[in-house]
């Protein structure tokens, strides 16, 4: 059985030979070391892939059905490809060329009606909408704007990784705070312990990566009240606000007191199943937004306006689309599920989102690191160990949490049903 690096933690020799070429003189780790070791990533000093790629390439050489990375098989519709493809083709708009830095003026007009239409949210698309390569590089441009050494970040975990991986390259400090089975809600009373003068930053995370939990308004607003309380700034990452099955998705934003707190990012990926695209966008008061583009327009400037314009137009007629979305995704959601449960799993249901995770020790397997090269080989289906979405180390989720796997559902029914086939030979991996 193999042992991924991204779910191993920091490895004793984790600040690498001294002779390493990038090696500063007074033994400080540079920062793509610490970066790559906030995510696990170390393993005796050599920086390793994400888990979602390790997991991915794990897939592909056994043959094993990938319910790891949160990667639809199926492209989003043809419509919005096309329109991409046509700007590509024909350059109108200058399509091939720098878009403005901001994003498309027709791309911050569209988030702006879509938050106005959605959610009753009124953002000035010229001051209050920032176009950026994916959520991802809202995330990083966010953190690396806003906080620096000395401060520190806090966010519920498991966690989507960068947040812990980008706070380290901005070289503030990283808490966790621990979302428990079996319901993963987030406690508003363990925020507020975890909160302390150095804290400049809470990540809120709704809909929830990994566990699909999305938090009522009233649960909202006590996390927002205590932000509010400690005087902290709110990055809140809504990429599934679209892929909610049970309820409805409630911007933090939208929480009385958040407002002039809050950056929200979302993106078009997950909602449009057009993860490749990275188009996404970092909505907020006018000043924080400024505050974040002065880093943006550093990391990428900007991102490529035939996917922009493109992605305009999904959101302003893409409802359609998102409802029949929402129910093939709940439908593959409830087929997972059922599968899991017969394969001796008692699965969380997941309101929204992506993924389900599980715990594998009631089918004996207690390190859900060490049992994926198994899991692919002998089951032939591969997950993300949700240790790999937390802190590394002893005394965190990634102990906690270590008999733990996630498993994506973004898949085509057959391939649903194909996992769920293979699932039924859990029992037997811990056997050997
Ligand atoms: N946030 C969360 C919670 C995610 O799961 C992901 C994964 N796609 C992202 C952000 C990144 O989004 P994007 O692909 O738009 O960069
Ligand atoms: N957000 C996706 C997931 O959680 C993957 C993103 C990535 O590969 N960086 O699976």
């Amino acid at each position: 059985m193999g042992t991924t690096a991204a779910a191993r933690g920091p490895q004793p020799d984790d600040t690498g030979p001294t002779r390493h070429p990038t090696a500063r003189r007074d033994g400080r780790p540079e920062p793509w070391r610490r970066t790559a070791a906030a995510a696990g990533l170390l393993a005796g000093g050599v920086p390793t892939p994400t888990v979602f790629e390790a997991m991915t390439a794990l897939a592909a050489r056994h043959g094993a059905v990938n319910l790891g990375q949160g990667s639809p098989d199926e492209d989003g519709p043809a419509w919005i490809r096309d329109r991409a493809a046509e700007a590509i083709r024909t350059g109108a708009d200058r399509s091939n060329q720098y878009a403005p830095g901001l994003g498309l003026p027709v791309l911050r007009q569209a988030v702006s009606a879509h938050q106005r239409r959605h959610y009753g949210l009124e953002l000035d698309p010229d001051r209050q909408v920032l176009v950026t390569t994916g959520a991802t590089e809202g995330i990083a441009a966010t953190l690396l704007a806003l906080v620096g050494p000395g401060d520190e970040v806090v966010a519920f975990e498991p966690y989507y990784d960068s947040y812990a991986a980008m706070t380290a390259l901005a070289g503030a400090r990283f808490t966790a705070v621990p979302l428990r089975p079996p319901h993963f809600l987030p406690d508003p009373e363990a925020l507020e312990r975890a909160l302390g003068p150095d804290t400049r930053m809470v990540v809120l995370n709704t809909p929830h990566n990994p566990t699909g939990v999305v938090p009522d308004p009233a649960l909202l607003g006590r996390l927002v009240e205590v932000c509010v309380r400690h005087g902290v700034l709110i990055l809140s990452d809504e990429v599934y606000e679209h892929l909610v099955y049970d309820g409805r998705h409630h911007p933090v934003s939208a929480v009385p007191g958040a407002w002039e707190r809050t950056l929200t990012v979302s993106s078009a990926g997950k909602s449009f199943s057009l993860t490749g695209w990275k188009v996404g966008w970092v909505t907020g008061p006018a000043e924080l937004v400024a505050a974040v583009r002065a880093v943006k327009q550093f990391l990428t400037y900007s991102t490529g306006p035939a996917y922009q314009s493109a992605i305009a137009e999904a959101l302003s007629d893409g409802d359609v689309f998102l409802a029949g979305q929402r129910d093939r995704l709940r439908a593959a959601r409830d087929r997972l599920l059922s599968g899991l449960g017969a394969a001796g799993l008692d699965p969380v249901v997941p309101a929204a989102g992506y993924f389900t995770v599980t715990d594998l020790s009631a089918v004996g397997l207690d390190d859900a690191a060490a049992a994926t090269e198994a899991l692919a080989a002998r089951a032939g289906v591969v997950g993300i160990p949700v240790s790999a979405l937390c802190t590394p180390g002893a005394g965190t989720g990634a102990h906690r949490l270590r008999s733990w796997m996630r498993w994506a559902f973004c898949k085509p029914m057959d391939t649903i049903e194909d996992a769920v086939r293979r699932l039924a030979a859990l029992p037997t991996v811990s056997a050997d």
